[in-house]
């Protein structure tokens, strides 16, 4: 097996803030490979988006406690200097976020932008040069006549081809990794389709890997090859995307998969159904952090309020899950959520 291109392990983020510790991250392990697509999915509160942040260091203010490691190229990004950090944003490591039009600076065109992204990590190339690296980009993105558009600002374009400028920002300077932190959330369903494909097919022609964050199983369907399922700060589920939707083991997944069943056949749809609401990062639940929500705890004895459980494999499935129920148990549920 080919070394991992970056490798988390026991990686914990938690915050101060006047009401006590936001414990938000709490032990998650998970490797990356060369060219692979790893969806995180949850619901908001999971912890998913602090969790990618934190690989890049963007939580790292006053009250901001980070453990555990993550290492690209056999370095700890946890452990080195701002300048090296610095280095590693947008070079190795770049990031896509929700809201393309927070992302873009008004007051500057939009090749500018992408051309100042050019120079940050090519100090020595020309600036004319850096204007034909981002008229490359706007025209591997998509957006039609670059040469006429180039020197417009973020308000002229549509939601859509904002998040394509974004993209071309993102990959200027070909990284290695690209976290897209919901992507297409602030988009219509027509356009959100369009830049999933766009990401698809410059992964191909770039062999990126991409760290996707969504709470929308379509969007797992789509683009993931495996599968990290978070609650509570914690992975509940790690599994291949077609055996999580063939054989989901987590009684969490089962409530993911349930809920967008009952919307929409398609797979595509919220998660908002699952009855309860996520737990406060403030007060987690002690044990198991589903146990509040989850229909299968009283069977399990006072086990789930009181112990956390580890991810193991499941015989009989392709996920490692964190739950105390029996391996069949979780096989036999999981079968009866896709029949
Ligand atoms: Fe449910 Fe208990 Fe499994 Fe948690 S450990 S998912 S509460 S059965």
């Amino acid at each position: 097996m080919t070394a991992p291109l970056l490798s988390v392990r026991e990686l914990t983020v938690s915050f101060d803030t006047p009401d006590g510790t936001v414990h938000a991250v709490n032990g998650v392990s998970f490797d990356l490979q060369p060219g692979q697509t790893l969806a995180v999915v949850g619901e908001s509160g999971s912890g998913k988006s602090v969790m990618v942040s934190s690989i890049l260091r963007l939580n790292s203010s006053t009250n901001a406690h980070t453990g555990g490691s993550v290492v690209l190229d056999g370095r700890d990004i946890l452990t080195m200097s701002e300048a090296e950090v610095r280095a590693v944003r947008g070079s190795d490591v770049a990031m896509v976020f929700q809201d393309p039009l927070s992302a873009l600076n008004p007051y500057f065109t939009v090749g500018d932008q992408i051309a100042e992204a050019y120079l940050v990590h090519h100090p020595d190339v020309s600036k004319d040069a850096a204007r034909e690296r981002a008229l490359e980009m706007l025209r591997r993105v998509g957006i039609p006549n670059p040469e006429g558009r180039i020197d417009e600002f973020p308000h002229q374009f549509s939601g859509g081809m904002r998040q394509r400028i974004v993209i071309a920002i993102a990959l200027v300077n070909s990284p290695r990794i690209l976290i897209a932190d919901e992507p297409t959330t602030a988009l219509d369903v027509t356009v959100q389709a369009q830049i999933l494909d766009l990401m698809a097919s410059l992964q191909q022609e770039t062999g990126m890997a991409i760290i996707l964050i969504t709470h929308d199983l379509g969007v797992v369907a789509e683009m993931g090859r495996e599968v990290l399922v978070m609650y509570g700060g914690r992975i509940v589920e790690q599994a291949p995307v077609e055996g999580l939707f063939e054989v989901p083991t987590n009684p969490y997944s089962h409530g993911l998969l349930d809920a967008v069943r009952s919307l929409d056949h398609s797979g595509r749809g919220s998660l908002a159904s699952i009855p309860g609401t996520p737990p406060s990062m403030l007060a987690m639940p002690s044990g198991c952090a589903f146990h509040p929500r989850c229909p299968h705890a009283a069977s399990v004895g006072g086990r789930c309020s009181s112990e956390v459980p580890v991810l193991r494999e499941v015989p009989g499935s392709t996920s490692r899950t964190a739950c105390h129920l029996p391996d069949e148990t979780l096989v036999r549920l999981g079968r009866k959520v896709t029949a």
